[in-house]
């Protein structure tokens, strides 16, 4: 997993609460994708995607919570090495425990 900076572009997006960003590759290079709530224009997503256009890591900053165990943002990283069709996104936690990598803006 590589550093991915949005030299490629930030593109907006909007849709409803509770859903991810609907592509996972074929995007810009090296773009970001920045989901917004259509009723409340509150930033819900962040999707990083690497030089080839696969979505490379996510930031949520806001989704259905009912257990209460996540903190936002938190940050998931996609695993396209386990499967090319339907890759784990996995939370990730940094070497200090931190919930978001700072590589990634
Ligand atoms: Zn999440």
């Amino acid at each position: 997993m590589g550093m991915c900076k949005p030299t490629g572009g930030i593109y907006k997006l909007y849709g409803p609460y509770g859903k991810n960003i609907k592509d996972i590759d074929g995007r810009p290079p090296n773009s970001r994708t920045d989901y917004y709530d259509e009723v409340t224009g509150k930033l819900l997503q962040q999707r990083w995607y690497d030089a080839e256009g696969k979505a490379c890591w996510d930031r949520d900053w806001d989704h259905n919570d009912s257990r209460h165990t996540h903190t936002f943002p938190h940050d998931h990283y996609w695993q396209w090495e386990r499967n090319k069709e339907h890759p784990p996104r996995p939370e990730y936690t940094g070497p200090n425990g931190e919930k978001t990598n700072k590589n990634y803006w």
